[in-house]
């Protein structure tokens, strides 16, 4: 039985479960990753197209099932614990290969922490794909000046190129959640288009700005930055924190760690 608990809503539609798996695209040397298998049913789908197929599950009343149904496939691997806190560093070094594809019909209300814990990761991750709240992946997807243009999409975007596919109904799951879902593909950059000195102190001016989003930049960023390091950064004091870019957040960010450097000793 589906336990609310632990975020199960089970997927139990067999044309969605093949969407997903062609949108995965599976090749037989593969490391793939799959962030809650549930009772399976990606998982089936995926074991034998790949290399090596790992899964981190926290619910143990679900591992013994998994272990009998996959008992027969000897490149399955099952990591019992929490995603949230998981070391993905053990995958590759416990099964070789280069770098993970991780997948994952996620439990909705851990999804965004889990996005960040795992963009720690992000050199050793090739993909990713996620069903998520499909507001999520709005947020995820959001260009400046959107609605729902944040937090969220602004530093996820910053690491990984973001690709909403497709839309999935309640009724696919058992049981069926209260909100659309929707399936996006993460892809970490190769090398970053935009960077900053510190990802954490962009995160914090991020955090701050939409924090108070409907104050103009200058309110919203008065305990951070002026006018003048505003317009430095080619931001117009007067806009809503929805109308700056990523690549203005992070010039603005490196132009305050410049002018918070201690004056050199004389
Ligand atoms: N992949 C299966 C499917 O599509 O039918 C199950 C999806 S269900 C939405 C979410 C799964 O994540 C459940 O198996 C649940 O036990 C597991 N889970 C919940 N929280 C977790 C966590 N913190 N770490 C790892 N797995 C978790």
């Amino acid at each position: 039985k589906p336990r609310k608990r632990f975020g199960q809503n089970f997927l139990e539609d067999p044309g969605i479960i093949d969407h997903i798996v062609s949108a995965i695209a599976p090749q037989n040397n593969d490391l793939m990753v799959e962030i809650g298998p549930g009772l399976g049913a990606i998982t089936e789908h995926l074991v034998d197209q790949v290399g090596q197929m790992a899964v981190v599950e926290l619910d143990r009343d679900l591992i013994p099932n998994l272990r009998i149904s996959f008992a027969t496939r000897n490149n399955f691997h099952i990591y019992e614990g929490d995603a949230l806190k998981f070391d993905y560093n053990r995958i590759p070094s416990d099964l070789g290969g280069e770098q993970m594809r991780i997948v994952g019909n996620l439990p909705y209300n851990i999804s965004t922490p889990l996005l960040f814990h795992l963009i720690s990761y992000q050199n050793q991750i090739a993909d990713m794909h996620f069903m998520l709240q499909k507001e999520v992946v709005d947020r995820l997807a959001a260009g400046v000046g959107e609605n729902s243009y944040g937090r969220l999409g602004i530093m996820i975007q910053y690491y990984c190129r973001v690709e909403p596919l497709f839309l999935v109904p309640p009724t696919a799951f058992n049981p069926p959640p209260k909100v659309d879902s929707a399936i996006v593909r993460l892809v970490p950059h190769e090398t970053l288009p935009i960077t900053t000195q510190c990802t954490r102190s962009l995160n914090k001016i991020v955090t701050t700005a939409f924090t108070q989003r409907r104050k103009t930049v200058r309110n919203a960023l008065k305990s951070v930055a002026d006018d003048a390091l505003l317009e430095q950064a080619g931001i117009s004091p007067e806009v809503r924190p929805e109308q700056v870019s990523l690549a203005q957040f992070a010039r603005l960010t490196d132009l305050v760690l410049a002018t918070d450097q201690p004056e050199p000793q004389a």
